[in-house]
């Protein structure tokens, strides 16, 4: 077959393999955390039973157990519990609304001014390759809080988990919930 035919999708996923997968893995399981799915099911069953976290977060002081990282006059940032890479943060408003029409336009502002601040302080603190930044407005598209909306902002690194996610379904991160939350308030 002539490389022209390969299919282009493919062939991003190929490039985007680390050139030694065993290595990452065995590195990454042994030293540090592994989430994995069944543990991720748990967790996700157990907080619908305790309401919106969003909300709940909002109600406790702020610190590890909360997570939240920053608040604002109208929106704040917490840390995702079920992250996809190190520093996977959330921009959230305080107003409970499953999306962003509702909202009032200068919540809607400062939530952009609180995404763009968390790119520039994970730069800082990770010196992340690129970011992914998105929202998934409906338990349809994905969303996992559905009724809160929220800013997911996720750095990415060069042949980061994407193998282990797309593989084994698992993440794997190599830090700590905790030691993420005492650098990003410090770097805030
Ligand atoms: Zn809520």
């Amino acid at each position: 077959m002539r490389l022209g035919k390969i299919n282009p999708v493919f062939s991003i996923r190929f490039n985007s393999l680390p050139a030694n997968p065993e290595s990452l893995l065995k590195s990454s399981v042994m030293g540090h955390h592994l989430w994995s799915p069944w543990r991720m099911k748990y967790i996700e069953n157990h907080e619908k039973k305790a309401g919106c976290v969003f909300c709940t977060a909002l109600e406790q002081e702020d610190g590890p157990d909360n997570l939240i990282v920053f608040r604002g006059e109208h929106a704040f940032v917490i840390l995702n519990r079920f992250p996809y890479t190190t520093g996977h943060l959330l921009v959230v408003p305080h107003a409970h609304h499953p999306s962003l029409g509702p909202l009032e336009a200068a919540v809607r502002a400062e939530m952009m001014e609180l995404v763009n601040h968390t790119t520039q302080v994970l730069e800082k603190a990770y010196q992340p390759d690129g970011f992914n930044i998105g929202v998934n407005i409906g338990a349809a598209a994905g969303a996992g809080v559905a009724d809160h909306v929220h800013i997911h902002v996720v750095p990415r690194w060069v042949g980061d988990a994407n193998f282990m996610s797309t593989l084994a379904e698992t993440r794997v991160l190599p830090e700590l919930l905790e030691d993420t939350y005492q650098r990003m308030v410090a770097a805030w």
